[in-house]
């Protein structure tokens, strides 16, 4: 693929790595690629980081067409930058792009232009423990006219953000509210694309959860509300009298990288991983009897974050005493010792970026 290439002529200067933050901060360029039902993609291009311009009828504006992705670039004592298995994230944007009728991008085509923009970025890369580069991948529909179809032109876009530590103070175990009304996906639903739609659903129980003190919303399954599914942008596992449970994937969650690889970090460990239905009872009565030992959300932004208290129906639990837990330090431990190269990778899920 040719990657056409316009070098930013007003370089930007990397903040204080201090004062990072999660997403405020943009790199000198970004990646472009066009789609027509006619020329498929085309025009794939490195450009200076600026607005885009699109039609007021533009599809994704009025029927949100869109779908996003969310992976990080890393840099490692060596001074190298790498990625953490940036093949899973293509391959989950191109399951969210043929579910919301999107053109898909051939994984070798994607890769290549995630790479070529990386290497561009690179010393975007901030060098303090624990930060590193966001790239946010994402796709929209563009065709010019109001009418509702799948699309026949869409835009390809990847954007990176240096982005600070998630965890400033150390680990701080977050308070969870389970959200008994609102839903975020339901069977036959957009639950395991990672699009913007969804997103805007959960806003509403967000903003709930966040005035009454919670960091997050844990979603129940939208037909019965009755089982346990995910955390707002993170999976969720529990530990439960020695077991490792998760929430299968039932089509409504969002297939997470950092889930796949806690669960395999876990099985190497030698834990039984039992992905299946968890019923907020179950939940409920593991809180009531001790049996529930540690509880933890798990995605790219936090890695995994500790959850020290739920809350359901105006009832408090609190978990291992609101303090992190043995697995989810050790898990913790090891995915991000992998991620910025500090332990061997005996996975291979790494990949340096030259
Ligand atoms: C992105 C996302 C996750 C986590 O996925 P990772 O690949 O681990 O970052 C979990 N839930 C939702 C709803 C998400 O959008």
């Amino acid at each position: 693929m040719e990657i056409k290439y316009i070098k930013n002529q007003n370089p930007g200067k990397m903040p204080d790595e201090d004062s990072l933050g999660f997403g405020k901060y943009f790199t000198d360029h970004m990646f472009i690629m066009d789609y027509s039902t006619e020329k498929g993609w085309h025009d794939a291009r490195i450009v200076p980081f600026e607005n885009l311009s699109i039609h007021p009828a533009c599809t994704a504006l009025h029927y949100g067409s869109e779908i996003f992705e969310g992976l990080k670039a890393y840099r490692r004592a060596d001074g190298e930058v790498q990625l953490f298995r940036p093949m899973e994230n293509i391959r989950r944007m191109n399951n969210s792009a043929e579910r919301l009728c999107l053109p898909e991008i051939p994984e070798d085509m994607a890769f290549e232009a995630l790479t070529a923009f990386v290497r561009s970025e690179k010393d975007w890369t901030p060098h303090k423990k624990g930060t590193s580069l966001y790239l946010r991948p994402f796709m929209f529909g563009n065709d010019e006219t109001l009418g509702v179809h799948a699309v026949h032109k869409a835009t390809f876009v990847i954007i990176a953000s240096p982005v600070g530590s998630y965890y400033k103070e150390g680990i701080n175990p977050v308070k969870i509210m389970i959200e008994a009304d609102d839903v975020r996906a339901v069977r036959g639903g957009t639950g395991y694309a990672k699009c913007g739609g969804n997103y805007a659903a959960s806003n509403r129980a967000g903003k709930k959860a966040e005035e009454k003190g919670y960091a997050q919303v844990l979603w129940l399954d939208g037909v019965e509300r009755k089982y346990i599914e995910e955390v707002g942008a993170m999976n969720v596992m529990f530990k439960i009298a020695g077991k490792i449970v998760t929430p299968m994937l039932s089509g409504s969650i969002l297939p997470g990288v950092t889930r796949k690889s806690c669960i395999e970090v876990l099985k190497k460990a030698g834990y039984t991983v039992e992905e299946r239905l968890l019923s907020v009872e179950e939940l409920g009565n593991a809180l009531k009897d001790g049996t529930l030992e540690e509880a933890w959300g798990c995605g790219t932004a936090a890695v995994v974050s500790p959850i020290g208290e739920l809350c359901y129906k105006d009832v408090k639990y609190t978990i291992n005493d609101g303090m992190i837990g043995t697995v989810t330090q050790k898990l913790y431990d090891t995915l991000t010792g992998i991620q910025w190269g500090e332990i061997e990778d005996t996975f291979g899920w790494t990949c340096i970026v030259k």
